[in-house]
């Protein structure tokens, strides 16, 4: 049987498979770190009885994070408000990084609309959308842009991601997420439940999965040079067009992505926050290898 694992708990799997759940132990074989059977997996199982069941085969992955421990995923929901607190465009170009270099889509939604009295928060976000990044505005206050966001979980695999204060419980409060998620369930979305075993699970919203924990909290740039300038899509894009391979985008001569900023096709404040994150990349190499 394929089936997919949505709960990982002490040694024991819960495995979803034609809408029934089975509890499944796995193959010694995955017993090594390396190897465990993640939550989002996909597995080969035998059926040991209604209930029961044993893990024999893991399929190839297309991503997975160490927090939350998730496989799998296909989007990242980024939670950010247009006021109290500010939206912050250097922390979503950070997050945004993170997320598009494990292959993983990001779905921006921007939260307390109804705050925003001169529109500057569409002028923000206007270059995002430009480089087709999906954004949506919502206020969970009145009710606005609430629908489209109950869209975006059928058949996928998601998870939450945004600074506190910013609305993210208001928001699934306004989801009407009581349909699905019991309230303690809500505050683990959120990264607010105590705890007391260490496990992760996805949780049923809207026809598809959200992880219980959020993901993205801390955040430290792990990538390389060569690898973040091509990790935002429209980058990599452009990368194509740079007269040298392996451009950085930085001082090197006929850079596509140099171009795109001085012909207003690409934000400058996103080109900026970029040669900040490169030369952070290139410190911290540095640093490991003297
Ligand atoms: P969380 O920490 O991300 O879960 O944020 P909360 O949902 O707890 O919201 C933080 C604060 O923002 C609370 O005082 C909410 O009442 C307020 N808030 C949340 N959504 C909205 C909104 O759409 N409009 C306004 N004006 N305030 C909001
Ligand atoms: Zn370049």
């Amino acid at each position: 049987m394929l089936g997919r694992i949505i709960k990982s708990l002490s040694g024991f799997y819960d495995v979803i498979a034609d809408d029934r759940i089975y509890i499944c132990k796995a193959s010694g074989k995955f017993r090594k770190d390396a190897f465990k059977p993640l939550v989002g997996d996909l597995c080969i199982f035998q059926i040991v009885n209604n209930t029961e069941g044993y893990i024999t085969e893991i399929k190839e992955r297309k991503n997975k994070l160490v927090r939350p421990p998730v496989s799998n995923i296909d989007q990242a929901i980024l939670v950010f408000s247009c006021k109290e607190p500010d939206m912050n465009t250097l922390l979503l170009d950070r997050f945004l990084l993170e997320i598009e270099y494990h292959h993983i889509k990001p779905v921006i939604v921007i939260t307390k609309t109804d705050l925003d009295d001169d529109g500057h928060i569409y002028k923000l976000m206007q270059p995002y959308i430009d480089a087709s990044y999906p954004v949506y505005f919502t206020s969970s206050k009145e009710g606005n842009g609430i629908d489209a966001i109950k869209g975006l979980f059928k058949d996928k695999i998601s998870i939450f991601t945004g600074q506190s204060g910013v609305g993210k419980s208001s928001l699934l409060n306004a989801l009407d997420i009581h349909l699905n998620l019991e309230t303690n369930e809500i505050s683990k979305v959120l990264g607010r439940g105590k705890h007391t075993t260490r496990h992760t699970e996805l949780l049923n919203m809207y026809d598809g999965y959200v992880a219980d924990t959020p993901g993205f909290s801390s955040l430290e740039l792990l990538i390389k040079p060569a690898d973040l300038s091509i990790t935002y899509h429209d980058f990599e894009t452009l990368s194509a067009q740079c007269k040298y391979r392996g451009c950085l985008h930085d001082h090197e001569p006929d850079c596509a992505v140099k171009a795109a900023v001085e012909e207003g096709k690409l934000s400058k404040e996103r080109y900026e926050h970029y040669l900040q994150f490169l030369k952070e990349s290139k410190e911290k190499e540095e640093r490991k290898y003297g």
